[in-house]
């Protein structure tokens, strides 16, 4: 019979900490719970959709599981969309959330930017697949609105949460608690969408 545990496909731990809170109801395993050393998936999808399939698809290949991943990240109008789907090797293949938001704070401030706010989204798509239907899967996406800053604030959080300030707040993601976050949040949202589509 089938395992009716989700795997989640993601090492990252902000996701992970966000996730526990998001999915309530169905139990979940991480994919380092299952496989030491967890699953290597290149990312090299043009679109985040591409990416997030790909990685539930080997995931579940490999575990015999249902799997969810996502693959998101920050849109920066300013920057054509940048980093978008390279949000996570925005500086460097191997980038830190640190070097990758001073990349970030670097191109801002080379646009002028010290004191303004720049329109910017951040953007999560995610896949759920099947182990039946490895070539298949179900996604949903979802987007938060906001602006980008070139000075960091806050301490909670991952990733580029400390740059960006959602619409309607005057606090950086980063500033905001994660039961906040979640209420707002393209992860939450897509997670909604997904639960809409497989209810
Ligand atoms: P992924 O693992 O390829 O999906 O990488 C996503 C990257 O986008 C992360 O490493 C973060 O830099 C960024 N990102 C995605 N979602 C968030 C978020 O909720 N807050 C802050 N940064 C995020």
């Amino acid at each position: 019979m089938t395992d009716r545990r989700i795997v989640i496909a993601t090492t990252n731990r902000g996701k992970l900490a966000e996730y526990r809170l998001l999915i309530r109801g169905r139990e979940f395993v991480t994919v380092s719970d299952l496989i030491p050393g967890g699953v290597t998936v290149v990312e090299d999808g043009e679109t985040f959709e591409a990416n997030a399939l790909k990685k539930a698809r080997e995931v579940s290949r490999a575990t015999g599981m249902i799997a969810l991943a996502d693959d998101s990240g920050l849109e920066v109008d300013l920057l054509g969309g940048l980093p978008g789907v390279r949000s996570a090797r925005f500086a460097h293949e191997d980038a830190t959330d640190e070097e990758n938001n001073n990349e970030l704070v670097q191109r801002l401030r080379r646009s002028g930017g010290e004191t303004k706010q720049f329109p910017a989204r951040f953007r999560a798509v995610l896949a759920l697949v099947d182990p039946s239907d490895l070539e298949g899967g179900t996604t949903a996406s979802g987007t938060c609105e906001g602006f980008v800053i070139a000075t960091p604030r806050g301490t909670g959080g991952f990733g580029y949460d400390p740059l960006f300030i959602p619409e309607g707040y005057d606090k950086t993601l980063a500033e905001l608690d994660l039961n906040e976050k979640n209420k707002i949040s393209h992860r939450a949202k897509a997670v909604w969408a997904l639960k809409k589509l497989i209810a």
